[in-house]
């Protein structure tokens, strides 16, 4: 029997700012600062320091917010979150409860098919990381000890809380895609540490709810749903109870296992922090961060498909990635829309099996639209410009050198009329009916021209001047 599967995601998201959430420790670089180099007795969490608050963390928070259609509240504060445990040292954490920045918002997921799904979004919270446990020779249940590294302790986190409206992991994988192109059109990341962290939420009809912590990555998320719901999915078939309980999932071992048995909000005893004043969030304020919101992926997907006329899978390859889109919209200033979005749409392949990201190639719009013109005026066969554009994602630069190399058939023409006067019994052949001749005719042509005419540029050509 197919039983009914909840699945919620609480997904942490590291805030792109130049200084903490509560103190002016510098962000700069801070994943590659030498261990316990950026970090003051405020996020310390000395004795008697006090936190103040990072103005530009709400801005951030807002706008996540906004771009979730959520309902910014207007009056907002902080709480402590009580809990004993070695990465917060001051054994309680500084984050949003009662009232959350954001609340009721909701994203709607689209699968292959179509088929879409509106996901709730119940709340967003900013709260401060905690510090970085590292386990040394094992893992949290082997380790021989741990270090702990406090440059993390205090960075500012957006938590973005779902009702449990996901129902399967492809789900859960196609939100998390979908948030996170969200959240880099909205340049709210630490540029280069795209870094998603969530608290995955599984329960199964006739369960409690499990919760899985500290996921990271996309893929990871999906293989924890997957495994949970096949374990829950045994107890259950063995009539066993399933109990609410935390638990953590090891990357190493690929296994899940127990933290801590029935655990409720109620057990971190939230107080107000008393340290900041509540802040009022005004009309003002939240219109001025609207103006600031930029056409994000899904926008972009249905204005391509309406404005431009392409495939919504096209418009979805365009539009998913920012920097390609922005590659795609300086390239249709002078190119046709539905030709470009074809030929970024092979280039987008050619660097993902490159491993590379067009930022990290020196291929500029100008270098592209030259091979395309080239490709357009049939100065170059579609073979020959795949092959180009495997050489120029790695030295655009020698753009003028490659194509000579490759396949530029200005003699075409000549090459097939001397095919058609050098090969007449063929050709006659051909006119009688005979299709396997043209095949004969076309394998002459493409052996003449050292392979600089493809198969499809050999056939249009041979059959218009045959017709
Ligand atoms: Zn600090």
């Amino acid at each position: 029997m197919v039983k009914n599967i909840k699945i919620g995601l609480e997904t942490h998201v590291q805030l792109n700012t130049n200084t903490k959430l509560f103190c002016s420790c510098s962000m700069k670089n801070i994943s590659e600062a030498p261990e316990n180099t950026r970090c003051c007795p405020i996020c310390l969490g000395m004795p008697g320091s006090k936190p103040s608050l990072n103005k530009a963390v709400l801005d951030l928070a807002i706008k996540i917010g906004l771009a979730l259609d959520c309902k910014i509240s207007p009056e907002t504060f902080f709480s402590r979150k009580t809990y004993l445990y070695p990465d917060m040292s001051k054994n309680f954490q500084i984050t949003q409860y009662e009232i959350p920045i954001a609340k009721k918002g909701k994203l709607e997921i689209t699968d292959r098919n179509g088929k879409r799904k509106e996901i709730n979004i119940e709340r967003i919270n900013i709260e401060e990381d905690p510090a970085k446990l590292h386990h040394v020779d094992g893992d949290i249940s082997s380790a021989k000890y741990t270090l702990i590294n406090y440059n993390r302790s205090g960075i500012p986190l957006c938590e973005i809380v779902t009702s449990p409206d996901l129902s399967t992991p492809k789900e859960a994988r196609i939100f998390l895609k979908k948030l996170s192109s969200i959240l880099e059109y909205l340049k709210v990341f630490i540029p280069g540490e795209l870094s998603m962290k969530s608290d995955v939420n599984v329960s199964i009809e006739g369960g409690e709810r499990i919760e899985v912590k500290n996921v990271t990555g996309i893929i990871e998320v999906e293989k924890v749903i997957d495994c949970e719901i096949f374990r829950q999915g045994c107890l259950l078939d063995d009539k066993k109870k399933i109990e609410r309980e935390t638990r953590a999932w090891l990357p190493e071992s690929k296994t899940i296992v127990l933290l801590r048995k029935k655990e409720s909000e109620e057990d971190y005893g939230y107080i107000f922090e008393p340290d900041l004043t509540k802040i009022e969030v005004s009309k003002e304020w939240i219109q001025k961060i609207q103006k600031t919101l930029p056409e994000l992926a899904h926008q972009k997907i249905e204005r391509y498909q309406k404005q431009y006329g392409i495939s919504q899978e096209l418009a979805f390859s365009m539009a998913s990635d920012l920097d390609i889109a922005i590659f795609y919209e300086k390239c249709i200033i002078k190119q046709d829309p539905k030709f470009a979005a074809t030929w970024i749409d092979l280039l987008k392949k050619t660097l993902y099996y490159n491993d590379l990201s067009i930022k990290e190639t020196k291929l500029t719009t100008e270098i592209f639209l030259k091979l395309l013109d080239l490709v357009k005026s049939e100065k170059v066969t579609k073979s020959g410009a795949e092959m180009i554009l495997r050489d120029i994602i790695h030295s655009p630069e020698k753009f003028e050198d490659i194509i000579k190399n490759y396949s530029i058939i200005d003699n075409a023409e000549q090459i097939v009329s001397d095919v058609i006067s050098e090969e007449s019994k063929a050709v006659s052949e051909y006119i009688s009916g005979n299709q396997k001749a043209l095949q004969f005719l076309m394998g002459q042509v493409i052996k003449k021209s050292n392979r600089r005419i493809d198969a499809i540029t050999a056939k249009s050509m041979l059959e218009k001047k045959l017709k």
